[in-house]
This record gives C-alpha cells, structure tokens and sequence, in this order.
C-alpha cells in the first residue's frame, strides 16, 4: 500500500518530481467490487480498466504496466506498492478518499470525453455520419457536440442524463 504522505509529495507519472501537478494523468484499475467508482473515474475522465472478474494474473499486469489499484479490500492492497485502499462504501465517500489520500483533482476539462462503456477517449463525431445515426432533434439541438466512440461505436452528446451526471459530480465536491 502506498503511504499518503508519500503520496502527496512524488506523481504517478514516474516523473519523480517533487509534487508533480500531473496526477490527472494516473491510470487505475478498479478491482471487480467498484463498478460504480470506475464508471464515475472515467465520467471524470481518468483511464479507469474495470471487469466484473479478472483472471489470474490480470491485476498484477495491469498494475506492473503502472496503474494504480483501487479496492476495498485491505488484504488485495497490501500485496500492491502502488495501490489505494478504500474504505467508504458509496462513490461519493470514495472519491473524497482519493482526493485526501492521492490528491486526486480532476480536471473539469475532461469531463465527458470518455466513453464509459468501453474506457476510450471520444471523438468529435462526422457530421454526416451523426446525422445518420442520432435522432433528429438530437442532430439540430446538438450538432457540435456530438462525440462518437471508435470502440463500441455509440454517438453521445450533452443532455439530460449528462446534466444529471454534472450535478451529482457537484453535490460531492467536483465538476
Ligand atoms: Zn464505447
């Protein structure tokens, strides 16, 4: 497990400078008990590898190719250097915990540019393709902010359920 105090002073991106402004840049892995936070880190931006179950091995590569580990349990963290134990049981508790413990600030420029199915960055959306594939009145009311997945292929743009989204962010502190 990774000491707070260290924490603050040296980065995730192996820079080893001293408090390091880049910790947006640190990539987790939510262990199978967080779906909930991992869709909420990658609504926030972060590259954020989550699966209901992970095979032997899975984690140990993941967090050798220098993610951090997020779990809630004591036991999983321990046998990690680079890894965060978290104790809250709701999303809202949780990110509070990684603010205190790693810092964590996201930047409210990222917010939305990740698909949350698939963990990949969006892209800004062909227009003449959009306007095939999204409702018309989405087309006219959004048609510079629709985004596409290249992975699964979905269109998103700004709505109700985003707005959704951005207020439950504000209501624990971010966004
Ligand atoms: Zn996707």
């Amino acid at each position: 497990m990774i000491k707070p105090d260290i924490l603050k002073m040296w980065c995730f991106c192996h820079c080893f400078e001293f408090r390091c402004q880049r910790v947006q840049e640190v990539k987790f892995i939510a262990d199978s008990m967080l779906g909930k936070l991992a869709k909420w880190l990658r609504v926030l931006g972060y590259d954020t590898h989550y699966k209901s179950h992970y095979g032997q091995g899975v984690i140990d590569q993941l967090v050798e190719d220098g993610r951090t580990l997020l779990s809630r349990q004591e036991k999983i963290v321990n046998s990690y250097d680079n890894a965060v134990l978290l104790q809250s049981h709701d999303t809202g508790g949780q990110l509070a915990e990684l603010k205190e413990k790693i810092g964590f600030a996201p930047d409210r420029s990222k917010l939305f540019s990740r698909c949350l199915l698939c963990n990949v960055l969006l892209e800004e959306a062909d227009i003449n393709e959009a306007k095939e594939n999204v409702p018309e009145y989405v087309f006219y009311e959004n048609m510079m902010g629709i985004r596409f997945c290249p992975s699964c292929c979905r269109y998103f743009w700004p709505g109700s359920h985003r707005e959704r989204m951005a207020k439950k962010l504000r209501e624990w502190g971010f966004g």
